[in-house]
């Protein structure tokens, strides 16, 4: 397996919840790597421009205004087989049919509020991780 690196977002709904502190804990005991982490709060076109993949579907729009709602954490991770381990972790998309053990499963409230965002690829979370650090920010 590849040592890979992906980004995780710690979405508006879990810090208006307060549970970001529950979601990292959960990173870190999965063997997951903290690279580097901050607080941020997207604009509607930054929003926009992170989700363009998804423009045009009818939950574009509660989509961008959720994730631009309130302060996020962008977080990069690094371990063995990074992408798919941090996926993993998540859950299925919709909380109700996420796997125990996971965190869309222990927090999720609905598919749109659904605590977590996760690359799906090595050359995705290229892209996203390039949005929110530079490399000089990654400290292993
Ligand atoms: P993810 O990679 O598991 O986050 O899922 P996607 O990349 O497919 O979708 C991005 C985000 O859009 C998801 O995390 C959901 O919050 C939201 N989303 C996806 N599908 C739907 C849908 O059918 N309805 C609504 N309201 N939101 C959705």
């Amino acid at each position: 397996m590849a040592t890979e690196r992906t980004l995780a977002l710690i979405k508006p709904d879990a810090v208006e919840s307060k549970i970001e502190g529950d979601v990292l804990a959960m990173i870190c005991q999965s063997g997951l790597n903290i690279l580097a982490i901050k607080k941020v709060k997207l604009s509607a076109s930054e929003a926009a421009l992170f989700y363009a993949v998804h423009d045009g579907k009818p939950f574009f729009a509660d989509l961008t205004s959720f994730i631009s709602s309130g302060p996020l954490y962008a977080v990069a991770l690094e371990g063995e087989n990074g992408v798919v381990s941090w996926r993993t972790l998540m859950g299925a998309t919709n909380p109700a049919e996420a796997a125990e053990g996971t965190i869309r499963k222990r927090f999720g409230k609905a598919i749109n509020r659904n605590v977590v965002h996760g690359s799906d690829s090595v050359e995705n979370a290229k892209i996203e991780m390039a949005i929110f650090f530079s490399e000089l920010e990654y400290v292993k």
